[in-house]
């Protein structure tokens, strides 16, 4: 529904409905996509750090690569949103030595070393719902089974 055919009741209800969502509808060209999954997952604002806005061209990749590894370094337990340059999934991208590096397995390896032979893949735990997120405290190494498996749990 378009906000303008909204009646004064419904829209208060809405905004109501939309915890933490006061800050952010105020700006233009807001992420919709982070609000959903903020609403979805009984988030805040205050559960995540944002980088970037898709505007990746603004900077250079020395410039990136700097912002990159002032995040990875930081100890938090909120979600760590990567959103200058991301691959068609979702996930946090970068080209590194000309090569396009996932900065979740990055983040995992700069902080818990490199992937173990049994294991595949950088996986999100299941209780962070961002696949942009590169905290490395909500990923791990998992299996391509473990992974799947954590989508029903
Ligand atoms: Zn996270």
């Amino acid at each position: 529904m378009r906000h303008g055919r909204e009646t004064p009741e419904q829209y208060r209800l809405r905004r109501q409905n939309q915890r933490g969502g006061r800050k952010i509808f105020q700006k233009k060209n807001v992420q919709y996509d982070l609000i959903a999954t903020l609403l979805e997952s009984n988030l805040s604002i205050e559960d995540v750090l944002v980088y970037g806005r898709g505007d990746w061209k603004k900077f250079s990749i020395f410039e990136l690569q700097q912002k990159l590894n002032e995040i990875l370094s930081l100890e938090t337990d909120r979600h760590l949103l990567w959103n200058y340059l991301k691959n068609t999934g979702g996930y946090a991208i970068l080209p590194i030595d000309g090569k396009l590096v996932t900065l979740s397995r990055l983040a995992l390896e700069r902080r818990m070393g490199k992937c173990p032979p049994d294991k595949d893949l950088a996986a999100h735990d299941p209780t962070c719902p961002f696949k942009n997120c590169i905290n490395y405290r909500h990923l791990r190494w998992a299996t391509y089974s473990e992974n799947s498996l954590d989508r029903f749990i």
